[in-house]
């Protein structure tokens, strides 16, 4: 099986689009997203693009606020304290990276946690990492909406996770231990990699190597979730030699087209979950 995240991301987005009319219908109020862009860098112009395309794809009013390179932190942190007390304001999001001379971790810290729609504020990370319910950061949540397309129950599965990031790695495990997999998490000093990822019955790779596991890493009717996004020779592939190792499992991501889609989605998600909490 292809998991096409194309069909399961518009599936989402229809559903949020129509929660978005029943609340405009009773409250006549919408959620607003606001994105904070630092910078010229071309792909952070494609994402913010893409997630204010879908927010009015789905009836979230939404607004960018652009600074120059040369910007200082403190009219950043300005912006997300003003941000933080508008109360028109339900998500608020600042696109990373940033220039050196801003402190990511101040910024993530500073946005108000009920409106971090990336879930990247200490208090989101350590709400999900005890298991309370939380904000969680959109590319692992989309991955997991995935994995259970596939199979509804995971309890006692085996997951392993190459990769450890705070973005992706490391949030992915939260949510799969509380769906009560026996979670296992690699990284690139893990010895014999290939050998805990072929014990894998759900495999999530988000390292940034291109074609990085191959069909003898996988196990027989495996999940495999490919969740990097490479240039290779002008094409984009992922961290999963996706030709090898389809046949050989029981449900795959294709890159582009897998997680991708997902990650946007759950970005809206998370914008009507803020809204709603507030
Ligand atoms: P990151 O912060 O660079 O983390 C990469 C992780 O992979 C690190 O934990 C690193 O280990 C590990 N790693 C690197 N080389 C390895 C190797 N040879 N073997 C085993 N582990 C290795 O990256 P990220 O932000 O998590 O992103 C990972 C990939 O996902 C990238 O391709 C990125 O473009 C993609 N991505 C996709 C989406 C989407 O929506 N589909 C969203 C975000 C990111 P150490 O910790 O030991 O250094």
């Amino acid at each position: 099986m292809i998991i096409d995240g194309k069909i399961e991301a518009k599936a989402l987005r229809d559903e949020i689009k129509k929660e978005i009319i029943l609340i405009k219908d009773k409250m006549n109020k919408i959620p607003k997203l606001s994105v904070i862009l630092i910078g010229n860098y071309a792909p952070s112009e494609i994402y913010v693009r893409n997630k204010i395309k879908m927010s009015k794809e789905v009836g979230i009013s939404s607004n960018v606020i652009r600074y120059p390179e040369e910007v200082s932190e403190k009219e950043i942190l300005n912006k997300i304290e003003e941000l933080n007390n508008d109360g028109n304001v339900s998500g608020i999001l600042v696109q990373l990276p940033l220039p050196k001379n801003i402190n990511q971790e101040k910024v993530i810290n500073l946005i108000s946690p009920l409106k971090d729609v990336d879930g990247f504020n200490p208090i989101n990370v350590g709400k999900l990492a005890s298991g309370y319910k939380a904000i969680t950061p959109c590319t692992p949540l989309g991955c997991l909406i995935l994995i259970k397309k596939v199979e509804k129950n995971l309890s006692g599965k085996h997951a392993v996770i190459v990769g450890r990031s705070n973005l992706n790695g490391k949030p992915m495990a939260q949510l799969l231990l509380k769906e009560n997999c026996t979670v296992t998490i690699v990284h690139s000093k893990t010895k014999n990699l290939k050998d805990e990822c072929v014990k894998a019955d759900i495999l999530i790779v988000a390292v940034g190597v291109p074609n990085l596991v191959k069909k003898d890493w996988v196990k027989k009717d495996s999940i495999v979730i490919d969740v990097g996004i490479n240039k290779l020779d002008d094409k984009l592939v992922g961290d999963v030699k996706f030709d090898d190792v389809k046949d050989k499992v029981k449900a795959i991501t294709p890159v582009p087209g897998g997680v991708g889609p997902m990650t946007i989605a759950c970005l809206l998600k998370n914008t009507l979950s803020c809204f709603k909490a507030r």
